[in-house]
């Protein structure tokens, strides 16, 4: 009975300091005054909650408003200093490594291609333990003082498992990858920053949902079109993982009856016509030149061909294979829209990014051609707005999410359950 009262006390002080964090975190800053109708505690509470916060560092004043004919108000807010984190993406072609601060700006990061060895596991584990440590060096920030350190992969993530997060990636050849134990070895970091591993559409559109075109939206599915093609399902403000966290492998969803082969061993996926790796092998196919450099670059210079800025100089198959590109991609998201009626469908992702830059309208028709009207009427279909690297950035809010869901980090705050 002690036991569960002691517990009851610490869940709700816990709730309470999360309440306060969450608010200051993504409205404040804020005074006492408004924190209290705005989280639903009493100002009493209000006051320890915030007292406690700033003993352990995690807020600071921002100066002070006018209140009508009383003291000035001190407005409070994070304190983006007093913790960092890192975001971790494991691309296609690159394992990016970026540093954070608690308010997310950019301290440092480290990139290593990945192009010529592939997805090796030993190899990938090695360049981002290297990164890691790198990214902390230069932005002289000590381990201890990472929140956590978030990792997004092209796979699914099993959690299941004693040992950590296992990777199941069909489409780079990793089965049941026990990646989270393999960091842990590899990496130096202090056994409090926990590790956070997710599949990297997923931190993409949790990225998105907070910071960028899905803010606001309950409903809504982030596209991540890169090498391959992934998804976020948000639901009623939920992501949507389905039994074993595996939901919105949206690439693999079949277009066409024995078409195309796709990486992951099946033919007539979505991947295997909108990926930018299948766009760029079609490409080939009917006497492009993607060239010798990285996909980025390859890309581009279908992009040049196909929509140069005097669409006078076009080259035809290469516009049609464009058309044809967007057609596929707008026939996916019909599915989308029938299959989860969001209010709004995001394309981000670096190919997403740079094929919705021209093909946008084309992908909104060919969407409205394939989807029933009643639902598409009320979505809208547009693209990230943050940017190529949204992944790490997404990659970071895993740790950035565990803090303020427990009020802090779980050394200062009450032991916290994982
Ligand atoms: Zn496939």
């Amino acid at each position: 009975m002690r036991d569960r009262e002691k517990r009851t006390v610490r869940d709700l002080r816990r709730t309470n300091r999360s309440a306060v964090l969450r608010k200051l975190y993504f409205d404040g800053p804020l005074s006492r005054q408004e924190l209290a109708p705005a989280t639903g505690l009493s100002s009493g509470s209000i006051s320890n909650v915030v007292a406690e916060l700033t003993a352990d560092g995690l807020l600071e004043e921002a100066g002070s408003v006018d209140s009508d004919g009383g003291r000035p108000r001190t407005l409070l807010r994070v304190a983006r200093r007093s913790a960092y984190l890192i975001g971790v993406d494991v691309g296609e072609t690159r394992v990016g490594v970026e540093l954070f601060d608690l308010g997310l700006t950019e301290l440092a990061r480290a990139e290593r291609p990945l192009a010529a060895h592939g997805y090796d596991v030993d190899r990938v584990v090695g360049l981002i333990s290297d990164a890691v440590a790198d990214v902390l060096r230069d932005a002289d920030v000590a381990p201890e003082s990472l929140l956590g350190v978030g990792v997004g992969v092209p796979g699914i993530v099993d959690r299941s498992s004693p040992g950590g997060a296992v990777v199941h990636g069909q489409t780079v050849d990793w089965d049941g990858v026990p990646l989270e134990s393999l960091l842990r070895e590899a990496a130096a970091l202090p056994p409090e920053v926990p590790l956070f591993i997710d599949n990297g559409a997923k931190t993409l559109g949790q990225a998105e949902m907070w910071f960028g075109a899905g803010r606001g939206a309950r409903h809504a599915v982030i596209a991540l079109i890169g090498s391959g093609v992934g998804a976020c399902i948000i639901t009623d403000g939920v992501l949507y993982g389905g039994a074993h966290s595996s939901a919105g492998e949206w690439g693999h969803t079949t277009l066409q009856v024995r078409g195309r082969p796709c990486r992951c061993g099946a033919r007539g996926c979505l991947e295997a016509y909108a990926g930018a790796e299948a766009v760029l092998e079609r490409w080939a196919e009917i006497g492009g030149d993607p060239g010798e450099a990285d996909e980025e670059t390859a890309l581009a210079a279908f992009l040049a061909s196909a929509a140069p800025a005097d669409p006078g100089e076009a080259d035809d198959k290469a516009a049609a294979l464009l058309e044809e590109t967007a057609e596929y991609l707008g026939a996916g998201i019909a599915d989308l829209v029938n299959l989860f009626n969001p209010e709004r469908i995001i394309i981000s992702g670096w190919a997403g990014l740079m094929l919705g830059r021209h093909a946008l309208p084309a992908v909104r028709e060919a969407a409205a051609a394939y989807a029933l009207r009643h639902p598409l009427e009320r979505t809208t279909i547009e693209l990230g707005r943050l940017g190529p690297d949204a992944v790490t950035v997404g990659a970071a809010t895993l740790p950035l999410a565990d803090f303020l869901s427990r009020g802090g980090r779980g050394r200062e705050s009450a032991p916290a359950v994982r």
